[in-house]
């Protein structure tokens, strides 16, 4: 057998922006330089991406997000359905306990929250793949964030609650914006969507859950009815979406790179909810140890791909690709290596002001990666 097809190599989304880039961001917002002349930043940077990931040897790209606030906060750029609001300003006494309790960082969280009727007004990440794509040859992927993770930061009591009395009142509406992009990222030729989802990462511990929660005056009878919900969400998202792969990505979260602040556990506490998802790719963390082991899908199969964690994107020491080999060889056993991707555990800067490593490690990284893959293939050729 041929090791050719077998291992290949993707991105979960986000690359560190360049300095450069985020200083125009911020000559930008002091009137120091044009709309026009930052769009022709942005531009740049999508090029300096994707030119970097090529010659890291990434067989899937992405277009960095380097247009984006952040995963989740972008939304708000494109939909004036959703305004970002910083989170201090939404906080109760009750989510300060939660936020003390986990030492979060409120200050740098901004969340889009739901200012009225949601309506699918402009694309939300079609325009950044046919971008993409008119710079590359190779397959763009296009992460997206995931029904949950949105609906759990933006549905705020206070601010939503004219639009949707409850967060239940906005399913509707929330999925279908989302399965209406998936739709223009499938007539834009996107290789892959993946829905991102660290809300249910968060099932693992509760704690960020709880806060947020607490923060937009969510109540929930219990956890369970969160995970049902979950499941639901993403669902209804992409029923009836064909002709397309799509994925979820699950997470603990990635902000800053001590990783004390993070959720801890595996995929234990989710797996009925995992194995209920109606998608090709589970694009899951497993580099950092507090993913737990590979174990919980022994005895529950997942019977698509899976998007290994196999960097850790919140320590900047690089692997060796020795190291990632092995990694992916007590994967193949559990998985089956014919149905393995490689990628890092998470986006390398999920929201502009957290790069959780630098620009260069990023890709030296993405190399070590790509070097792992080709021992592994040439081990199986
Ligand atoms: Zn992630």
């Amino acid at each position: 057998m041929t090791g050719d097809g077998l291992f290949p190599t993707s991105v979960v989304g986000s690359l560190p922006r360049p300095e450069w880039l985020t200083d125009g961001i911020a000559a930008n917002e002091r009137g120091e330089l044009s709309d026009e002349r930052l769009r022709e930043y942005y531009d740049e940077a999508v090029i300096l991406a994707l030119k970097q990931q090529e010659t890291a040897g990434v067989d899937e790209v992405s277009d960095g997000e380097q247009r984006r606030f952040s995963f989740l906060g972008f939304v708000a750029e494109k939909i004036p359905s959703f305004r970002l609001v910083p989170a201090a300003r939404l906080m109760s006494k009750e989510a300060a306990g939660y936020a003390d309790d986990m030492n979060l960082h409120v200050g740098i969280i901004s969340n889009p929250v739901i200012v009225g009727p949601i309506r699918r007004t402009a694309p939300l990440v079609a325009d950044e793949v046919r971008y993409a794509k008119e710079h590359t040859d190779k397959p763009v992927m296009a992460p997206i964030i995931g029904p949950f993770t949105l609906l759990i930061n933006s549905w705020n009591k206070k601010m939503s609650g004219r639009y949707y009395p409850s967060p239940e009142d906005a399913f509707g509406d929330l999925t279908r914006l989302l399965r209406e992009e998936l739709l223009a990222l499938k007539e834009a030729g996107a290789s892959f969507v993946q829905l991102d989802e660290p809300a249910i990462g968060n099932f693992v511990d509760f704690r960020y859950t709880k806060w947020l929660l607490a923060l937009n005056g969510w109540k929930v009878g219990d956890v369970q009815e969160l995970h049902r919900i979950s499941a639901e969400l993403v669902n209804r998202t992409v029923k009836g979406v064909g002709g397309i792969k799509l994925g979820v990505h699950i997470c603990r979260g990635n902000w800053r790179s001590d990783e004390a602040h993070y959720s801890h556990g595996g995929y234990e506490n989710m797996i009925d909810e995992i194995l209920d998802l109606k998608v090709r790719r589970l694009v899951l963390e497993y580099a950092t140890k507090r993913a737990g082991s590979y174990d919980v899908f022994r005895d529950h199969p997942w019977p698509g791909e899976v998007g290994l964690g196999v960097i850790d994107v919140k320590d900047p020491r690089v692997e060796a690709p020795k190291e990632i080999v092995r990694r992916v060889e007590g994967a193949a056993e559990v998985f089956g290596e014919e149905r393995l991707v490689l990628n890092p555990d998470c986006g390398f800067s999920s929201g502009r002001p957290w790069p959780v490593v630098s620009r260069q490690t990023a890709f030296a990284k993405l190399k070590a990666q790509t070097k792992a893959a080709l021992l592994l293939r040439a081990g199986r050729s």
